[in-house]
């Protein structure tokens, strides 16, 4: 058996684990420039609001205070994302992130007849230590596993084993095809035409006829719902990207070394946020700055450097030290810049550190030391708002009043 572990409504809830006066209201998040609904709170739902729906749509609703509109604060919801998939790592021996907010859970070998107390010790200790409701669902495959989440999810049931095939027909004769993992719109569209208007349809096409028509992912889903796990997710992988950059173009030329040093610290201090974001550590850290393209000059100036560290890390004040040993190489005096840039490469997965025998435990525990002041660092400034919390080394910043969409978190100059 498979389980999926499902957050519900999880930017709704996450903002709800920290204001508990959205609870039992209608709550919706929107996207990034407030321009549609990305996460609707039950009651939301009950408006008839739509996933994606244009916010202005929903305008009058938001003023009459029927609905309450948040701007998604994203960092906020990747924290508590992790932790969750970590309280899911607890009770099974291995998850598999698959998104933000699901994990599907590798129960192989334990009893089908443990499986209920496993669901139910995760969704008790989501709700106790994260205030964020989980929905899980077990069956024999992973799309199987989807259906019975999201069957639990229609039925407010927090878990839901799917094993006896009379209970698979009954509940994908009650789903509705768009609720099948795996198959797109288009698809669908098609498969209406073809008469199939739910997932135990579907379930009853001739296996040849889906490969045929829909190939190999088709058919794929097609075994999947007849109980042959075949989807697999290389997801360990597509987490840990190959590299990180924060780069930014300055409001006008800049010549000023402090301004510059500012910039980078604050450049290298989101890309070590970024990092620890996916628990990678990164080895080597680059360093780049460029003059004005459109003002005259001879040419385009762009000098970088990379440096490389002996020791992988994803300590925010050793990445802003070594951009700044690169920035210091690569600085020339009285050379107008328009753009500078920090990227972080060689990036590996972050294990935890154990110790070696040839490890004295001085330097382990202050590696340890380091990484719970990076947990803090990250946890405060999740919850407070965005980046509030940094390194002294950024307030340089401050003095010179430039406005490029980094000062607006750090209006007050006194702090
Ligand atoms: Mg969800």
């Amino acid at each position: 058996m498979i389980g999926l572990a499902d957050c519900n409504n999880f930017f709704v809830s996450c903002e709800r684990s920290i204001n508990p006066d959205l609870e039992n209201k209608a709550v919706v998040v929107l996207s990034n420039n407030d321009g549609c609904v990305v996460a609707r709170s039950n009651e939301a739902k009950a408006l008839g609001i739509r996933m994606g729906q244009p916010a202005f749509e929903i305008r009058e609703l938001i003023e009459k205070q029927k609905v309450i509109a948040l701007s998604g604060n994203h960092l906020l919801y990747r924290d508590i994302s992790l932790r969750v998939h970590d309280i899911f790592r607890r009770y099974v021996p291995e998850a598999i992130d698959y998104s933000v907010d699901e994990s599907f859970l590798d129960v192989s070998g334990i009893p089908v007849s443990s499986l209920e107390a496993i669901g139910k010790a995760i969704y008790s200790t989501c709700l106790q230590e994260m205030h964020i409701p989980v929905t899980i669902g077990f069956s024999h495959s992973k799309t199987l596993a989807k259906i019975a989440t999201e069957f639990c999810k229609k039925n407010t049931i927090p878990v839901g084993i799917l094993d006896a095939d009379k209970d698979i027909e009954d509940i994908i004769n009650s789903l509705p095809i768009n609720d099948l993992w795996g198959i797109g719109r288009r698809t669908v569209k098609k498969l209406f035409l073809w008469g199939v208007r739910t997932i135990g349809d579907f379930a009853r096409l001739d296996k040849n006829f889906v490969r045929k028509n829909l190939g190999i992912n088709g058919e794929r889903t097609w075994l999947e719902i007849h109980k042959t796990p075949c989807i697999e997710l290389n997801h360990v992988n597509r987490t840990l990207q190959d590299s990180i950059s924060e780069t930014r173009t300055f409001p006008e030329d800049i010549t000023d070394y402090d301004y510059i040093r500012a910039r980078i610290v604050i450049y290298a201090t989101d890309c070590a946020r970024k990092l620890r974001m996916m628990r990678g550590k990164c080895k080597s850290i680059g360093v780049f700055l460029r003059t004005n393209p459109f003002h005259a000059q001879p040419k385009l100036i762009k000098p970088e450097g990379i440096i490389e560290l002996r020791h992988p890390t994803s300590d925010t004040s050793e990445i802003v030290s070594a951009a700044l040993i690169v920035l210091d190489e690569i600085f020339i005096s009285r050379m107008p810049f328009k753009r500078a840039g920090v990227w972080l490469s060689e990036i590996s997965a972050d294990i935890p550190e154990v110790g070696s025998l040839f490890d004295n435990s001085k330097n382990l525990e202050e590696i340890n030391r380091k990484k719970s002041l990076m947990r803090v660092l990250d946890n405060i400034n999740s919850v407070i708002g965005n980046k509030k919390l940094g390194l002294a080394s950024q307030i340089v910043k401050i003095t010179r009043g430039h406005n490029d969409g980094y000062s607006s978190s750090f209006q007050a100059p006194q702090r």
